[in-house]
């Protein structure tokens, strides 16, 4: 008998992509995908913890669910929330059924078969030999794809919960980036986004490959109009990545490079491994090969111990760099970090008025930079059809800024010239240029 399944994803492109696969390896294995867990059999949370919100939200959600335990369904927690507390999650949470850490999705599938027949609850913790779903997502008109490229982290970040959560660095063999890519195109993707905690580490435990090197590589295919990538940590940045914005044509002028603080006392504490000098050192670098290239970060504010002057550092620094966008989080101490061993001593109106003040500030340099882009053509790839308005798509421009205009749908995945009619803080305005 066919087994409907729902499922629901918390947390960043990383798990996303993890979830489409999911969907396309149990598709092929029989189970059919419902949209409301209501139809499903099979209630699936891919879940998030890097803070404490996100959890939150996902437990939230998941209780509102407990009715339907009566009706017989089976409650599945997957990701990165089921592997930092495997079995410890049934005692609270006794109608989840199957816990399953982001590395072991695989074998969740006989699981999944076979439920019935297992009369316990079944805890699937830990790392795998095989932490990839070799799967290709089931995509239907879909012109821009995530990659998953590493899986993991060895970076240990003070507040970080991921190499706990995700277990160490595993890079996918190129082999398999460069099938999957291939597979992609086939399907009419032209677009590949290449994810991974720190994609400068890809490699590192294969030994063969390095990240630009993969990147040369997936250049080469031929129907692949752009590649992007996301993150990079400031430690790990080679000066032949640097150069590769300018030197491969078809990787997207946008770096994403997160501080964290602009504060060295602070990141030290925070085990970055680098200096405010070291970061701006990369970005000036990287601004003299690529002069129009974006630059956007991740900022972490109230850290403990971070006292106003700090905060002020990490103000200073972002009013002087002068990023295309922010995302701006308060700390929140997670089990098991280093971190939370110290006090978290930044009242939580202290850390809500820093996140506004950033907030604020980088609101303002976000429109000065977007408004700089009205009256000037630039090459746009063209995503998909706006859902607000009948008649208008929305391309990306090579720094990542989505682009609204009139246009048929017959020009998606195609590049476009574009003349930007208007910038606003988290679009631009356009209309297609003819010359
Ligand atoms: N691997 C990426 C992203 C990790 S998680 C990197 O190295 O940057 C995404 C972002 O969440 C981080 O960049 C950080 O800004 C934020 N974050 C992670 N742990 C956090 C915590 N405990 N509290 C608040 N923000 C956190
Ligand atoms: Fe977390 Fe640091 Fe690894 Fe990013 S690099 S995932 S912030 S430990």
């Amino acid at each position: 008998m066919e087994k409907f399944f729902y499922i629901k994803t918390y947390g960043c492109q990383m798990n996303f992509a993890d979830s489409h696969r999911l969907i396309s390896f149990l598709v092929k294995n029989g189970f059919v995908q419902v949209f409301s867990p209501e139809q499903a059999d099979i209630i699936i949370v891919n879940s998030c913890s890097v803070r404490k919100h996100a959890e939150d939200r996902m437990f939230g959600y998941l209780n509102s669910l407990k009715p339907l335990k009566k009706k017989g369904k089976i409650f599945c927690l997957y990701g990165c929330t089921a592997n930092l507390y495997g079995s410890k999650i049934l005692s609270k949470y006794p109608f989840i059924d199957v816990v399953c850490s982001p590395n072991r999705f695989f074998e969740s599938i006989k699981i999944l078969q076979e439920f019935s027949s297992y009369k316990k609850k079944v805890v699937l913790q830990g790392e795998s030999n095989n932490p990839f779903l070799e799967e290709i997502p089931n995509i239907k008109n879909q012109v821009s794809c995530e990659v998953s490229i590493t899986k993991g982290c060895n970076n240990f970040c003070s507040y970080c919960v991921v190499p706990y959560a995700r277990g160490k660095l595993i890079s996918k063999p190129p082999e398999k980036i460069l099938d999957e890519v291939k597979k992609l195109v086939e399907k009419g993707v032209k677009e590949i986004v290449l994810l991974g905690q720190n994609v400068n580490e890809y490699g590192k435990d294969i030994g063969s490959i390095d990240f630009v090197k993969l990147l040369e590589e997936i250049h080469k295919i031929d129907g692949i109009l752009r590649i992007r990538f996301l993150t990079s940590h400031p430690k790990d940045v080679p000066e032949n990545l640097i150069s590769s914005f300018k030197n491969l044509p078809k990787l997207c002028k946008h770096f994403h490079l997160p501080l964290q603080s602009g504060s060295d006392k602070i990141l030290k504490l925070m085990n970055r491994q680098y200096t405010i000098s070291h970061y701006l050192k990369i970005v000036e670098n990287v601004r003299n090969f690529v002069p129009d290239i974006s630059i956007t970060s991740d900022i972490i504010v109230g850290f403990p111990s971070e006292t106003e002057d700090d905060f002020m550092e990490t103000y200073k620094f972002i009013e002087k760099i002068k990023f295309d966008e922010l995302f701006v989080f308060k700390y929140s101490p997670r089990d098991g970090t280093e971190s939370s061993k110290l006090k978290d001593d930044v009242p939580e109106e202290e850390k809500e008025k820093r996140h506004k003040l950033i907030l604020n500030l980088q609101e303002k340099i976000t429109q000065q930079i977007n408004q700089n882009y009205k009256d000037r053509v630039v090459e746009i790839f063209v995503e998909k059809e706006s859902y607000k308005k009948k008649g208008y798509l929305i391309g990306k421009t090579e720094t990542n800024k989505p682009v609204f205009f009139k246009g048929d749908s017959s020009e998606i995945g195609k590049i476009l010239k574009v003349k930007i009619l208007e910038g606003f803080t988290h679009f631009l305005s356009g209309e297609i240029f003819s010359e």
